[in-house]
Order: C-alpha cells, then sequence, then structure tokens
C-alpha cells in the first residue's frame, strides 16, 4: 500500500492532523493507522462520555513541558474553530470547559469521522506500527503483524503512556527514544490521588466543595479549589486529579491537606461547633456536623478525630476536641501511598521534547515526520485544556505537512 501521507495514531490529534493535511493538500492520499479496531475509542470516554473538549481559556497557564513556550498553537486553532464548521455545536461551563451541545462524545467523533470520509481519508485499523524505515525519498511503516505501508511523509500522532485500555502504552514513544528523540521524564498526570482505604473508610461517594493542597517535606508544592470526591482508596475530582503529577516526583513524600470548608475561617467554624454544643447539646455527637456537612463526612471527621462513641451526647465535648475537630476540618491530611497507575490516568506528562521538534511542528531529526498531541512534551490541566492541545498540535502538524508536500519536495 501506499499513501503521500500517513497518520500513526487515529486518536483526536491523529485525525485533526489527518484532516489539516488533507486541507492543506487536496490532491494528496492520506492514511490514519490505527492498532484498534476502530479510530476514536478514548474520544467517547472523554470528560465522562459528554467529551470536555477545549476551554475558553487558551493561555499557556494550564499547560506544562517544554512545549509550553509553542502555547501560541492554542490561539490558533481554538476548538470551536475546529468543530463548528463540522456542525457541532457548543457550550462552556462558568469555569470556561466547553463541551458539545448534544453533551455526548459521539457527536465529536462522528463529525470528525464524517469529515474524514467526505476528504477521502482512509482509516486503515488493526494497524499496530511497530517501526518505520526511511528508504530513498519514502519512509516504509511495518506493523507487527508483517503488514506495510510506504509513504512520503509520516505524522506520528500516537498518544502516550496514559489509560493503555484505549490504546495508548507508549511503545512508540519507546521506539522513537530509540530513534534519538529525547523523551523528557514521564510520569501519570490528570489521574485520582492513592490513599490507604482505611484513612478513607466511610467516604465513598462523598462530594464536598473544598481546597486540595499538596505538600511534600512541609513544603505546599500546588493547591486548587473544586469539587472533592472520595473513592474507597483514592482522592479525586478535578482539583485532586490535577495534583496527580506530583505522585511520582515526590513519591512516599507527598501528602495531600484538604481544607473541607475554605468559606470560613478557624474562628467561624469553631463558633459553629460551640453553638452546637449549647442549641444541640441532647443530639449524639453523630449529629455534631450534619448542618454543615453531608452525614457520611460529618460523621467521619467527629468519628475519627474524637474518638468517642458516637452515642455520647454533644454536651459532652470538650473545647480541646472541638479545637481539634475544626483543625481537621480545615486541614485533614492524608499520605499519597502511591504513583497512580497508567491505567486510572487520564493524561501523560513528559513526552518527545520540544528540541526535537521545529516550530511547524516537524521533527528535526528526521525530514519528512511530524509530531502531534499528547505524544508531545506538553500536558494540560484538567477540564478540556488536554483535547485542545491534540486538536490544535493536530492541524498544525497537519497542515505544515501537507504544504510541505505540496513544495519542492513532492
Ligand atoms: C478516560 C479519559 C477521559 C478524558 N477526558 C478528557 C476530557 O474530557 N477533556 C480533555 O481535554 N482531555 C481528556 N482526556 C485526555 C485526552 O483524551 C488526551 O489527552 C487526548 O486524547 C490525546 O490525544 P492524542 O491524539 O495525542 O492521543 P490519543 O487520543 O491517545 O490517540 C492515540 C492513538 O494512537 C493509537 N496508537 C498508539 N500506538 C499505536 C501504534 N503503534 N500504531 C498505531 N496506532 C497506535 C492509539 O490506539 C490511539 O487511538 C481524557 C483521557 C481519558 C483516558
Amino acid at each position: 500500500m501506499f499513501a503521500d501521507i500517513v497518520v500513526v495514531g487515529g486518536g483526536a490529534s491523529g485525525m485533526a492532523a489527518a484532516i489539516g493535511a488533507k486541507e492543506a493538500a487536496p490532491a494528496a492520499e492520506v492514511v490514519i493507522t490505527e492498532r484498534l479496531d476502530r479510530v476514536g475509542k478514548k474520544i467517547l470516554a472523554t470528560g465522562n462520555g459528554r467529551c470536555n473538549l477545549g476551554n475558553r481559556d487558551v493561555s499557556a497557564a494550564h499547560y506544562h513541558g517544554s512545549f509550553r513556550s509553542m502555547s501560541s498553537i492554542l490561539s490558533r486553532f481554538p476548538a470551536e474553530g475546529l468543530f463548528r464548521p463540522l456542525g457541532v455545536l457548543c457550550t462552556a461551563d462558568e469555569q470556561g470547559r466547553m463541551y458539545p451541545r448534544s453533551n455526548a462524545a459521539a457527536t465529536v467523533l462522528n463529525a470528525l469521522r464524517m469529515r474524514l470520509a467526505e476528504l477521502g481519508i482512509k482509516e486503515v485499523c488493526n494497524f499496530d506500527l511497530s517501526t518505520y524505515l526511511r528508504k530513498g525519498d519514502l519512509f516504509e511503516l511495518s506493523s507487527d503483524d508483517g503488514q506495510k505501508i510506504s509513504c512520503r511523509k509520516i505524522i506520528i500522532a500516537a498518544g502516550g503512556y496514559a489509560a493503555p485500555q484505549y490504546g495508548t502504552d507508549g511503545a512508540v514513544m519507546r521506539m522513537l527514544r530509540d530513534k534519538g528523540y529525547r523523551i523528557e521524564k514521564i510520569c501519570p498526570a490528570v489521574a485520582p490521588l492513592r490513599v490507604s482505604p482505611d484513612s478513607v473508610k466511610g467516604l465513598k461517594g462523598v462530594r464536598v466543595k473544598g481546597l486540595v493542597q499538596a505538600y511534600s517535606d512541609g513544603r505546599l508544592i500546588a493547591g486548587e479549589e473544586g469539587e472533592i470526591q472520595f473513592t474507597e482508596n483514592s482522592i479525586s475530582g478535578i482539583c485532586a486529579f490535577n495534583m496527580a503529577r506530583y505522585c511520582q516526583e515526590y513519591e512516599g513524600r507527598l501528602e495531600i491537606r484538604l481544607d473541607l470548608a475554605p468559606d470560613m475561617t478557624y474562628d467561624e467554624l469553631k463558633k459553629y461547633v460551640h453553638e452546637q454544643r449549647t442549641k444541640r447539646a441532647r443530639l449524639e455527637l453523630n449529629d455534631l456536623l450534619t448542618g454543615a456537612f453531608a452525614k457520611n463526612l460529618a460523621v467521619y471527621l467527629v468519628k475519627n478525630m474524637i474518638g468517642r462513641p458516637m452515642t455520647d451526647k454533644i454536651a459532652t465535648i470538650t473545647d480541646t476536641e472541638a479545637d481539634k475537630l475544626c483543625g481537621s476540618v480545615k486541614e485533614l491530611r492524608f499520605t499519597i501511598t502511591g504513583s497512580t497507575p497508567w491505567k486510572s490516568a487520564q493524561v501523560t506528562a513528559g513526552g518527545v521534547h520540544k528540541c526535537c521538534v521545529g516550530e511547524d511542528l516537524g521533527s528535526l531529526l528526521e525530514k519528512g515526520v511530524y509530531l502531534c498531541g499528547e505524544l508531545l512534551d506538553m500536558d494540560g490541566d484538567c477540564g478540556g485544556f488536554n483535547l485542545q492541545w491534540a486538536w490544535a498540535s493536530g492541524l498544525t502538524a497537519g497542515r505544515n505537512c501537507g504544504a510541505s508536500l505540496k513544495g519542492a519536495d513532492r
């Protein structure tokens, strides 16, 4: 099989790259190769099935990695600019997070696939790239089961290590490292924070607005406010997800401190607890905080911080116990028990370093190779920033690759 341009990886950035390439070089034969049995499987899982496809904020502030210096790509290709012409209407919430108006990730994938079909871009699924070699003016791509495709240009959009259940296990990144690309240290990002099941016993399913702060050796590393959620062995929610990138760097030394009432000062909380002691004196300790927090969380706090039978009366709470309780509401501490497994991470931090890639996202090591998406050393916060980078970097690589084909070397 021969194609002018082969895009490796049929994810968000690969589909955007293919569209960009074909629009820039309409006569070119553009093919997407995908190791899974269909393209875009991960897109269907994004945003809990709603696909948070971008964010109104396209500034570098929400990004990490060596490609931050190329964040102008994001403003050149905002997500709506790709999707509106495909007929996808978008809405944004108060944090600027953009979703398709249908609230269905399938809308996004269908629109992309319809555009691929309209442009005559072929999808070659079950093609698991194992390597590629330059042969004269062409590249020869080989799959793990012996299939071969020749092409003039390659766009590598094979993602990172996160969520291997959607086809991304880092194999292509390892292949690029063997070819001499500098791979910036990778680690899971946008993921739940693992804690010991005992430390969150009774909290499963609890959701509370609060402040999450990451500390190591007593030093504040990062913090963010938002909705905190508990599972049987983790703390999650967008604000917790954004702390995951520190788990590997500070492994064994990362502590999470939660302020479960950022809207109240310590003194206001204390006043509230003292009021309960007089006004609800005959009720059991079980009910001490139920006017301020959901029942499970209220019981957890009193039980763990006071450590007395919950049937004791509220009137019996001492000043020292009240202080301890208020302290824990303002700063509930959890030790992070380990790095997040790739399976539960949404994003890969790290990847191909900026020093290997030009402003057009063309490789500086191999002429005719372009790279885009999560494969590159650029990860965004949770909130649509990662898909935004995938579309924008995909379109950039695709258009430049297509334009180069039209030029002298075609
Ligand atoms: C559960 C989940 C929810 C998420 N939700 C959001 C969200 O709401 N908003 C947001 O901004 N981001 C979200 N993300 C992150 C976002 O999906 C990714 O950052 C984005 O998809 C990266 O795009 P990509 O094209 O670079 O890589 P991917 O989308 O990972 O695509 C890479 C493709 O390459 C294929 N591939 C890999 N190796 C080979 C090979 N050797 N040969 C051929 N094909 C190969 C893979 O099968 C895959 O289809 C979420 C991620 C997950 C896992």
